[in-house]
């Protein structure tokens, strides 16, 4: 079972929206403070050079990365902006990894400039690297796509049909290129699964990561120093979902790693994820209010988001848990779709969803939207996405992005230029 609370009460939250009004993101620090030490410790105690990569695309924003690096978190970033966003908020150096896919030459180089990690995605990146820098970094890291040897989930799709990373044949030969051709340092990763509730799942993948460690070192001489086991952790979306078991995840890997690791003489490597979901996904929610309710076939609430702000319901018809505030304790005793204001009938944020009775007004929270959810919003119907607030430990609550305004919409059009244009 996972609680599905919101910190502030209704008269605090009715005070917060008259100055700054729905819909809103709202990010709990204490709680990301929380969970974050407990993450990082629960690995840190049985891998003591255990690193955990934020995955920058789960949450751009620069103040929730600030306050992730000074809980000792890196970044993992796959595109220029990204790498930006990590600089400016302080993290560097081999405190960011680069696991990007299909990428643009000058995104290496910036790369390479920060002293980032670069994750290769394809052996033939190794020549497109080369060339980009001029010469290979000292430091490279290889993908691993295990193909059929590993069983999919729903979200990531089977490995066989996933367009990442090398096969095993190919990473065999990605190591021993890059060391001819001058790297020094090598890691190797991978990332099979998203959304992924079962703690087993990750000790499989670690325990098929070490065996391919070994196999590399035995074929090509090279030893890995780090095996990131990439993002894909859950989290409980559902009241009757449970969330992942740290201490279980870490207590298993640990034993496949002194049965195939330190066995093999491979000992000490350092174990690394790049989680994006769980670090910033149960603590932050989108506060939206009631303004139309309409009964045709069905009972609608009409909300003042939209799935342009958060389109994992709509994409993949996740589930989201929905709460009205001041009414948790009512009876769940109507039924409604509750619904944004796209002209695309998938903008639902629940369907068919037992809730209390809402009036316009009520204000209806959406949790879990922390990971993956203002960081996917878009501009379709030329909806302007809403805004980011920080509920700070000392209970102050800071604006850390503002709402889109026209402007922002506009901003890529010249109207100069469309007043002297002739049709
Ligand atoms: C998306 C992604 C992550 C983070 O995934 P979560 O499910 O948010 O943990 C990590 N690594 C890579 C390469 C990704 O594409």
């Amino acid at each position: 079972m996972s609680d599905k609370t919101f910190p502030l009460k209704l008269p605090e939250l009715t005070a917060l929206s008259a100055q700054y009004p729905t819909p809103f993101y709202l990010y709990d620090e204490k709680a990301i403070r929380d969970h974050a030490k407990r993450f990082v410790g629960a690995f840190k105690s049985r891998f003591p050079s255990f690193r955990e990569y934020f995955a920058v695309k789960a949450c751009p924003n620069p103040f929730i990365l600030k306050i992730l690096a000074s809980e000792g978190l890196g970044a993992d970033c796959s595109s220029l902006p990204e790498l930006i966003l990590a600089q400016k908020a302080g993290i560097t150096g081999e405190n960011v990894m680069f696991t990007s896919n299909e990428t643009p030459e000058k995104e290496y180089v910036y790369a390479n400039l920060m002293s980032a990690i670069i994750n290769l995605d394809d052996i033939s990146h190794i020549d497109y690297l080369e060339q980009a820098l001029g010469t290979l970094p000292e430091l490279i890291c290889f993908r691993y796509n295990p193909g059929p040897l590993k069983d999919g989930n729903a979200l990531i799709g089977k490995p066989e049909e996933a367009k990442y990373g090398l096969t095993r044949d190919q990473i065999i030969e990605a190591y021993a290129q890059a060391a001819k051709r001058g790297s020094k340092r090598f890691g190797l990763h991978t990332m099979v699964a998203s959304n992924e509730l079962n703690p087993d799942y990750f000790i499989e993948t670690a325990e098929l990561l070490f065996t391919l460690a070994v196999e590399i070192k035995q074929k090509t001489g090279v030893a890995v120093e780090f095996i990131n086991m990439g993002g894909g952790i859950g989290i409980p979306y559902r009241p009757d979902q449970k969330a992942m078991d740290y201490d279980y995840v870490a207590n298993g890997m640990r034993a496949a790693y002194d049965k195939i690791m330190v066995s093999a003489g491979l000992d000490p490597v350092a174990i690394f994820f790049e989680c994006g979901r769980p670090i910033t996904g149960p603590y932050g929610w989108l506060v939206t209010r009631a303004i139309h309710e309409k009964h045709i076939w069905r009972d609608y609430i009409g909300v003042d988001a939209s799935m342009a702000d958060l389109m994992r319901p709509g994409m993949y018809g996740a589930y989201h848990h929905v709460s009205v505030l001041g009414k948790e304790n009512a009876p769940a005793d109507q039924v409604y779709d509750v619904v944004g204001s796209l002209c695309e009938n998938c903008d639902k944020f629940a369907v068919q969803r037992s809730l209390p009775r809402i009036e316009k007004g009520d204000f209806v929270v959406i949790h879990d939207a922390g990971a993956h959810g203002r960081a996917m919003g878009f501009n379709y119907n030329a909806k302007l996405r809403a805004g980011e607030l920080l509920l700070r430990p000392d209970g102050k609550i800071v604006e850390i992005r503002r709402k889109e305004t026209e402007d922002d919409y506009f901003a890529t059009l010249d109207f100069t230029a469309l007043g002297r244009f002739v049709p």
